[in-house]
């Protein structure tokens, strides 16, 4: 059967797609859903039909899953930060798990007996979990401030202090920027004409030090009457740190180069596990730290350190992994290719007092290889050794000459962290096929209520 667009169908969701869109069949005919959760049957109105499948658009649930729930937020369904909140929490665990399992079956090839799959790590609440929020500043129709989050895939702002990921003393400071902007006549930036100054209001909120940042991103460099704004935000209870973020250009990008301290130091501090980390606006800091040191926890329980070992944290952002390990081996080296961040990362081992970490600023498919041939011209006959490498590459994973020099300085383990299992699968094939074999598999749930889910995942060399 084939349908066309405005045909009126009813359909039975049966799985969820990668993006939260709920997948059903009508006669052969595949569609998929937004905002329709496994187990619903609903009706639904085809916006855009191709010949085996169409996009439709929600219109009435008919019969609500047993799954489904009512979303705290109210505007989880506009709202682009959240996709499946309206999915019971444990059965968004299990959504993510079966994502993991199919994709290293699909793309790797692997038997479900090829898996040592562990029981995937969620949060006992799974609500007010990110440190860090980015609010867009800006005008509703009506010409009225407005703070909150943009719509899915549009830059159209939602009117929303209250959001269900982040702290709840983001409202506090959002009425407080606000209250300023009206009462100073301070004006929203507009991006469809690169007029008006506050951009945005980053915060940020360390969870074991309650220390908070205030960063006012803005068109300019300086906001009016600036001090009484300083004055309010420093009654609230832990506020730390308040900058000026200064963004004169016309991108998307939210944060400029140029900070300007208006109270405080220029960061926060907080601590994952027994490490601190200092934390300024610019850095990249994990944003569920909750999670994090599970994650974390599990990667140094797969690289099984005892103390005698050389460790090399490929794509090592602000060193949090590396730090961690540092503590259980005897050498570890980062490789990251923001300088920023490396900058960060020996900040922080000093901070802690880590002495056995060092950092290599570069593309890792460069500095890799050109370690691994350096070392060779310099010590004849032998070879660069590890014992263990860990690797947190971005969603498009590793390249294949990161792979091949990995596999070359024969670690003996490698753990694998990824943030997308689909390129995930494809690596952990090529590793398979080049003498390795997975041992542990564990997905941990960084983001609830969206459809991201890290993995980490084991392996061992064979021929040892
Ligand atoms: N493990 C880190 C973050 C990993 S996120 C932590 O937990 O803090 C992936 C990191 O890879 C980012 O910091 C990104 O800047 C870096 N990156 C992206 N492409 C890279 C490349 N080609 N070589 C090295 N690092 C890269």
């Amino acid at each position: 059967m084939e349908y066309k667009k405005n045909d009126l169908l009813t359909v039975t969701i049966e799985d969820m797609g990668h993006d939260g869109e709920g997948i059903g069949k009508v006669d052969g005919y595949t569609v998929f859903v937004k905002d329709a959760v496994i187990g619903d049957t609903v009706s639904a109105k085809i916006m855009k039909a191709k010949k085996n499948y169409g996009y439709a658009r929600l219109m009435e649930i008919l019969e609500p899953s047993a799954d489904r729930v009512e979303p705290l937020c109210p505007y989880a369904r506009q709202c682009g930060g959240c996709q499946i909140q309206a999915l019971s929490y444990e059965k968004q665990l299990e959504y993510k798990e079966n994502k993991i399992r199919n994709n290293l079956m699909r793309i790797g090839g692997f038997t479900s007996e090829e898996l040592p799959m562990e029981p995937i790590i969620g949060m006992d609440d799974p609500f007010h979990y990110r440190n860090k929020a980015q609010f867009p500043v800006g005008y509703d129709k009506e010409g009225n401030l407005i703070t909150g989050f943009y719509a899915g895939r549009t830059h159209s702002i939602i009117s929303n202090r209250r959001c269900y990921l982040g702290v709840e003393i983001n409202e506090k400071i959002l009425d407080i920027v606000l209250k300023h902007m009206e009462q100073y006549q301070v004006t929203a930036y507009d991006e469809n004409t690169g007029k008006g100054l506050v951009r945005h209001v980053l915060i940020r909120y360390g969870f074991q030090s309650k220390e908070i940042m205030v960063c006012l991103v803005v068109n300019g460099n300086h906001i009016p009457q600036v001090g009484k704004l300083v004055e309010e935000l420093r009654k609230i209870d832990g506020m730390t740190s308040i900058t000026l973020n200064v963004n004169r250009e016309r991108t998307n990008v939210i944060l400029g180069r140029e900070i300007k301290l208006l109270w405080g130091p220029p960061y926060i501090t907080d601590t994952i596990g027994n490490v601190k980390y200092q934390i300024s606006p610019l850095s990249f800091y994990q944003v569920n730290p909750v999670q994090t040191e599970k994650l974390y926890g599990k990667a140094l329980e797969f690289a099984g350190l005892t103390g005698n070992e050389t460790v090399w944290d490929i794509y090592c952002g602000i060193g949090t992994i590396s730090l961690f390990l540092a503590q259980k081996a005897k050498q570890v080296y980062g490789v990251e290719i923001v300088p920023a961040a490396i900058e960060d990362a020996r900040r922080n081992a000093a901070l802690n007092n880590i002495c056995n970490a060092e950092f290599y600023v570069g593309k890792a498919e460069e500095v890799l290889p050109a370690y691994y041939e350096e070392y060779a011209k310099n010590h004849p006959g032998e070879n660069a050794r590890a014992d263990v490498i860990v690797v947190d590459p971005p969603r498009k994973g590793c390249e294949e000459s990161v792979l091949k020099t990995m596999v070359r300085m024969k670690p003996e383990r490698i753990v694998y962290v990824s943030c997308d299992s689909a390129t995930l699968a494809r690596d952990l094939k090529w590793l398979c096929e080049n003498g390795y074999e997975i041992t542990r598999v564990v997905g941990c749930d960084m983001f609830p209520e969206t459809v991201h889910v890290e993995t980490v995942v084991g392996l061992q060399r064979k021929d040892t």
